[in-house]
């Protein structure tokens, strides 16, 4: 399907289209105003938000077009941001490469980071159960993470982290071209979607990513589940609504053809 009957297909399905934020200092789409001719009086200027750190592509991390062997050989000799320091092994990503149905944490823990494989440990388990719930095996889906490289201690990626990573990620993203995503947690979802909405308003509702328009949904990291296990039912709710979804799409994706 092209790009542009993906977003027509998911613009009748009332889905919010999400891109990748410009670069600071990026021409913005629309020309600014020309300038008052008038002489205005001088003020001191008033403190700039920081702009966001600009999202790599994998055209800037160098690897659009790659194949999977040499992505992954790329990933793994990643110098790009402070996380290298600090590694074991890089946490590619792991699972079916042609798989409909992708999976996207927020970032490697201790377990990830000594196995060099993503959602492994208790949270891995009860992922994989969760994948197992809606009649999938983990085998059968692919597992990745936004950040390829644990950050210490487990705290939250940084911006800048982020952005040097998503190229590879959007390379990963191009080569298994899922029929759906499901963003596992707040940080991978709104990293991902590069918005600040809070997740629960995030739930319950299809987003679109970056210019090829993938399908996501959110719910909740599994970590998350096994300290608030009276969540795991929202949970539930989240996936039955992305197998909902999937098949709407597939119905109007058929349709189309
Ligand atoms: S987290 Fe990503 S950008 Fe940073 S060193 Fe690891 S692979 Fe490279």
């Amino acid at each position: 399907m092209t790009p542009q009957r993906r977003q027509a297909c998911l613009a009748a399905l009332g889905v919010d289209v999400y891109v990748r934020r410009p670069a600071p200092g990026a021409t913005p789409a629309v020309p600014a105003a020309p300038a008052a001719a008038t002489a205005v009086p001088v003020r001191a200027a008033a403190p700039q938000p920081v702009p966001p750190p600009a999202a790599t592509d994998a055209t800037s991390v160098g690897v659009a077009g790659l194949e999977w062997e040499p992505l992954e050989a790329t990933v793994a000799g990643c110098t790009r941001c402070v996380l290298c320091q600090t590694r074991t092994r890089t946490v590619f990503g792991t699972g079916d490469r042609r798989a409909r149905w992708m999976f996207i944490g927020e970032a490697p823990g201790a377990d990830e980071d000594r196995q060099g494989e993503p959602f492994v440990g208790r949270a891995g388990q009860l992922l994989t159960s969760m994948i197992r719930a809606i009649g999938l095996r983990r085998e059968n889906v692919y597992i990745a993470n936004v950040l390829k490289c644990r950050p210490p201690g487990n705290r939250d990626p940084k911006p800048e982290e982020v952005a040097q990573c998503r190229g590879y990620l959007e390379r990963q993203i191009e080569l298994v071209e899922p029929s759906i995503v499901v963003a596992v947690g707040r940080i991978a979802a709104q990293n991902l979607l590069a918005t600040d909405v809070p997740l629960a308003r995030l739930r319950g509702r299809l987003h679109a990513l970056g210019d090829r328009g993938w399908p996501v949904v959110v719910t909740y990291h599994p970590a998350y589940l096994l300290r608030s296990p009276g969540e795991k039912r929202k949970a539930w709710q989240d996936l039955l609504f992305a197998r909902q979804q999937l098949a709407q799409l597939e119905a109007a994706r058929s349709a189309a053809t």
